[in-house]
């Protein structure tokens, strides 16, 4: 089935990469769970090792049930080409290591998933490698922060738990303007949300555990190139010549694949892939639902008064708004609220009288769920970080689920009532 550019995201989202003819007619992608691939002649695999033909070899390489998901996360965030992963961390420390090596220095944001965090300010540390930590939204601060050893910008679209929202065209122009790319984490908006490529972003990767899959049950990653940026004449990318050479626009996720993916081993089990889509088939339709959600819970906590502070990119008062407004249209804003009940102690009174919000380390799921970062996530952070990155003790950040809005809010308030 021919894949059509000029229909609508919410079509594309179900229909794209998808081929039946080629599955005996099954309307679902099938889970080609093999290691490895036979191969008819001696002839044929020695072309296919030498990127001769497309078929499949091993699935520490390739998958078939991965490559649909691949081509679906290509069409619907508008890239070249894309790598599915075992998880979000491997694909950001995959699309990050392809362009680092010791020595050199990015420039990002400092409201980050943690993990991320995490692994640019203390595990690539090891490897004499330095992300300079700006503010996400200061524009003048990221530009100033580059200089000749600087490899890329790296961003998140909505910053969590801050709730931030960075200007993406602003932050493109920037890292062209030193003829470097501009990298987005775009796993709290979805392209549903956001395509940072079509805002002049060069990469996109996601955590796929989250809104993609969209029901808690399959953890992946991908890396999404747009084929835009000009490798060749950058001039701080020598060591991308032979991958330029091989192939051409898509040089990055060819060396992200030949030399990362394929060495570190981060494997997509394609069951996982098979579930991811499986939840993207609905993926349109649960943002829709997760924003109004969103929206009307932001509304009514701000009404109630054992709230100390309440951050929403969707409400007029978010420093945020207007970049959201701007960037996101009229789709909605994001399906994260972070608010405060003054202390620790409140806080963990009012996650124990939750009746039906899940309680874990997780987002993005069709359930609501809620953590209080400071003592999980950020537990052994010290002060000074977990300040700079606006972990405050009394922050709880909820991820807006699908349910019947009536009965999030009603287990919020009998929550609060009981404090
Ligand atoms: C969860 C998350 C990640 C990491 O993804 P995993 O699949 O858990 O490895 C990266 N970035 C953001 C914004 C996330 O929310």
């Amino acid at each position: 089935m021919a894949l059509k550019k000029d229909q609508h995201f919410n079509t594309r989202v179900i229909h794209a990469g998808q081929s039946p003819d080629t599955w005996e007619g099954s309307t679902l992608p099938p889970i080609f769970q093999t290691a490895s691939h036979a191969h008819p002649t001696a002839e044929n695999l020695s072309q296919t090792f030498g990127g001769k033909t497309t078929d499949h070899i091993y699935m520490r390489l390739t998958n078939p049930t991965n490559r649909v998901l691949e081509e679906k996360l290509t069409d619907l965030e508008g890239g070249g080409g894309a790598v599915v992963m075992s998880s979000g961390m491997a694909a950001i420390t995959n699309a990050c290591l392809a362009l680092l090596r010791a020595g050199d220095e990015f420039v990002t944001g400092n409201s980050l998933f943690m993990s991320s965090y995490v692994l640019f300010a203390n595990v690539f540390k090891k490897y004499n490698i330095t992300a300079r930590f700006v503010e996400s939204t200061d524009m003048a601060a990221i530009e100033s922060a580059i200089n000749d050893k600087t490899r890329f910008i790296w961003l998140e679209t909505i910053g969590n738990p801050k709730m931030d929202v960075p200007d993406l065209a602003a932050a493109a122009e920037i890292a062209h303007r030193h003829a470097l790319p501009l990298m987005v984490d775009n796993t709290m908006a979805t392209p549903y949300l956001c395509r940072p490529i079509e805002l002049g972003a060069d990469v996109v990767i996601h955590s796929t555990t989250k809104y993609l899959s969209g029901h808690g049950d399959a953890a992946g990653g991908v890396v999404i190139d747009s084929g835009n940026f000009n490798w060749a004449d950058s001039g701080r990318f020598p060591d991308l010549k032979p991958f330029v050479d091989r192939k051409g626009p898509l040089a990055f996720l060819d060396k992200v694949w030949r030399e990362h993916h394929i060495n570190f081993g981060t494997t997509q089990a394609p069951l996982h892939s098979y579930l991811t889509m499986i939840g993207l088939d609905t993926l349109a339709l649960r943002m829709e639902r997760h924003m109004q959600n969103s929206m009307a819970v932001a509304k009514y906590l701000q009404g109630r008064k054992e709230l100390a502070w309440l951050n929403y990119p969707g409400l007029e008062d978010s420093p945020s708004y207007q970049t959201a407004k701007k960037q996101f249209g009229n789709k909605g804003y994001c399906g994260l609220i972070a608010f405060g009940l003054g202390d620790q102690a409140t806080s963990f009174r009012f996650i124990n009288n939750l009746k039906m919000i899940y309680h874990l380390a997780n987002l993005g799921d069709c359930k609501t769920l809620i953590i209080h970062p400071y003592s999980s996530q950020y537990l052994s952070f010290d002060e000074t970080t977990r300040q700079k990155l606006s972990i405050h003790s009394d922050l709880l950040r909820l991820s807006v689920g699908i349910e019947a809005v009536e009965d999030i809010c009603n287990d919020l308030g009998q929550a609060l009532d009981n404090l």
